[in-house]
């Protein structure tokens, strides 16, 4: 039996950048809470490859009023940025508990109940498709009068679900390129994590060709600096290229592609690893269990722009989890600090000690 053993008026779930901006601001109003991450914090990150970038400058991904100081003024490292995270959860001394997940959410008179289990990851990444903990194992439960969901929206890849799918050399994650080194790596994706995981195994000596439905790179779905350098390589015939195509099968060996003008018109990829970079889907169940109201296209939560209250009373959403199983990035770290504004404001009267420019909350991605 779970043992009930702690009482806060705000549980947080999600120990991203958000969720820490937001235990800072309830910190600094001496409101009680709690921060419930089912990894280490910052677990989406975590998941990156080793050395992996920040598309976004370092100060619009800065939290909670601490400046984040890159070597040579450069974005900021996977690496150096959960080094950054951990900068500011120790000094702003935040009542975080890392390796807890929230398997159950229950709403009665007096608030929610939540059900915690032990978690040795966080919900998303390749050690969740690998093992998802059992939703029925409740370690404690928690009460709390409101709660803020900050889960992120990175929770499982997208599937093609086509044969062989699931075979060992294939993967919805890049991971350390130096791996892949004098192999044959084919990536299916054209946008951003398909083009970057291609330059980057491409400097590291690997043999890459590339899958895309489309014709060409988008320039709203691919980083500016990225489309010259990738397009010049395709150019060059240094990445083999194999637009309007859609795999249809994996096999220990290859890959076969069909053309989207033609599906019968197919062609085999020679493959030691194949890169499946077809983006992510949020998991729901949080909101379903809570009945909050999620709507179009991406199954985004509903929810009020001023408070961030969804339509469960007591219950906000904040960061990135607002956006849904996006298609495209719209709703990202930098356009997100303004949901703490918001959530620290109608919880506890009072703005947070530190400010964003409020353009950044119009921010698109570039
Ligand atoms: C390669 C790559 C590069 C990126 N570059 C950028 C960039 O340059 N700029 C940018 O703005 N964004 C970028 N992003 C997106 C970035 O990851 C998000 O913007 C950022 O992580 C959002 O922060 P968040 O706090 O909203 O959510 P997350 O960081 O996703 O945090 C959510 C947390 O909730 C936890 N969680 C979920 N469910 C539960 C549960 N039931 N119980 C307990 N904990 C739970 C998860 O473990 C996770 O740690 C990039 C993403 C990738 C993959």
């Amino acid at each position: 039996m779970p043992t009930e053993e702690q009482s806060v008026e705000v549980t947080i779930i999600g120990g991203g950048p958000i969720g820490i901006e937001l235990a800072a601001a309830l910190a600094a109003s001496e409101t009680s809470y709690v921060l419930i991450e089912a990894g280490s914090i910052g677990s989406t990150i975590e998941w990156w490859a080793p050395g992996t970038r920040w598309f976004s400058s370092p100060e619009r991904i800065s939290i909670a009023g601490v400046p984040l100081v890159t070597p040579n003024e450069d974005k900021a490292t996977r690496e150096e940025y959960l080094r950054y995270l951990r900068g500011v959860v120790g000094q702003h001394d935040l009542n975080v508990r890392t390796g807890e997940r929230v398997t159950r959410i229950e709403r009665d008179a007096d608030g929610f109940s939540l059900t915690i289990a032990r978690s040795d990851h966080g919900v998303g990444g390749p050690a969740e498709e690998a093992d998802a903990p059992d939703a029925a194992t409740g370690r404690r439960t928690l009460r709390a009068r409101q709660v803020v969901l900050a889960i992120g929206n990175m929770h499982r890849a997208r599937r093609l679900d086509i044969p062989g799918e699931d075979l060992p050399h294939v993967s919805h994650y890049l991971d350390d390129p130096h791996r892949y080194f004098r192999r044959r790596v084919v990536i299916v994706g054209g946008k951003n994590s398909a083009v970057e995981a291609a330059l980057r195994c491409y400097r590291c000596g690997v043999d890459v060709a590339l899958s895309y439905r489309g014709d060409t790179f988008d320039p709203k779905r691919v980083k500016y600096w990225l489309r010259p350098e990738i397009e010049w390589l395709i150019d060059k015939g240094r990445i083999a290229w194999h637009p309007r195509t859609t795999p249809v099968a994996i096999e220990p060996d290859r890959l076969v592609i069909a053309s989207v003008d033609d599906e019968t018109d197919t062609r085999a990829l020679d493959a030691d690893f194949v890169l499946l970079l077809t983006g992510y889907v949020q998991d729901r169940t949080l909101f379903d269990q809570l009945g909050v109201e999620c709507a179009g296209p991406t199954q985004a939560p509903v929810f009020d722009r001023k408070t961030m209250r969804t339509n469960v009373p007591g219950v906000f959403v904040a960061g990135t989890a607002t956006g849904g199983s996006q298609q495209r990035a719209r709703v990202f770290l930098e356009n997100c600090h303004v949901h703490v504004e918001r959530i620290a404001r109608a919880i506890t009267g009072a703005a947070a000690p530190w400010s964003h420019p409020a353009e950044y909350a119009r921010l698109e991605e570039s």
